[in-house]
């Protein structure tokens, strides 16, 4: 397995997805296997999303050193993902954060959520990641200002808790649109206490984000 993985870290470096030290190592050292299903895991190096429970889904390995790489992640940083699935991106941000750093994920889903707990617990992360079961369009105001928020499940338009609870100065990265062929990957830099700024970063593919500020159920 570790060696599928150098490989396809590798591929993911030519292809010009991973761009940065940090973030090769920490998609060389988490284990992909770990987060899926037992049926699924032969898959693990395979480039694509992969059925987890529930109709959700992993994402694909080039998805998640994306949005590694476009959150500009740093050691310390205190981060929210909303869309936990079975924790592989959140353990592979938690990677490259470092002790100092914690990420808080929400999961909409309580039994994705149990099973997540357990796999970040087996492979070490759970010190440095907590899982919410909740409506993560609602953000998680407790921990908040983060420093970078990110989802990995699209929304009609930026769900205006996550705006609020960005630091001055951070960074949000979400899909946008409910149709496959019109999703978009939004950057939103927010500037001051009122100023955001927005990039598109190109056409993707995610499973809808459902709550009170997404999508209805
Ligand atoms: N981050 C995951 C990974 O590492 O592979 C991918 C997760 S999957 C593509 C998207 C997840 O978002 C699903 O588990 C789904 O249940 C969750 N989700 C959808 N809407 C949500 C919401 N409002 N709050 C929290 N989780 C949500």
């Amino acid at each position: 397995m570790k060696k599928n993985r150098e490989d396809l870290v590798s591929n993911l470096l030519e292809m010009g997805y991973i761009e940065t030290d940090i973030v090769k190592d920490a998609m060389n050292k988490v284990p992909r296997e770990e987060f899926m299903t037992p049926e699924t895991r032969n898959y693990a190096y395979l480039d694509r999303p992969i059925p987890l429970e529930h109709g959700q889904t992993i994402s694909a390995p080039h998805m998640v050193a994306i949005i590694c790489e476009k959150l500009s992640l740093e050691k310390g940083m205190q981060v929210l993902e909303i869309g936990t699935g079975f924790g592989y991106n959140a353990a592979v941000v938690a990677e490259i954060l470092g002790p100092e750093g914690h990420v808080y994920t929400i999961e909409r889903i309580e039994k994705l959520k149990n099973i997540a707990e357990e796999n970040l617990k087996r492979t070490g992360y759970s010190d440095n990641v907590t899982i919410i079961y909740g409506d993560g369009t609602r953000g998680y105001v407790e921990e908040s200002p983060y420093d970078r928020i990110y989802a990995t499940a699209s929304a009609p338009k930026i769900p205006e808790p996550l705006k609020e609870q960005l630091k001055i100065g951070g960074r949000l990265l979400t899909p946008i649109g409910h149709d496959t062929s019109v999703q978009e990957l939004l950057c939103l830099n927010r500037v001051s206490e009122t100023e955001y700024k927005s990039y598109n970063l190109g056409g993707v593919v995610f499973v809808p984000m459902i709550g009170e500020h997404g999508w209805p159920e």
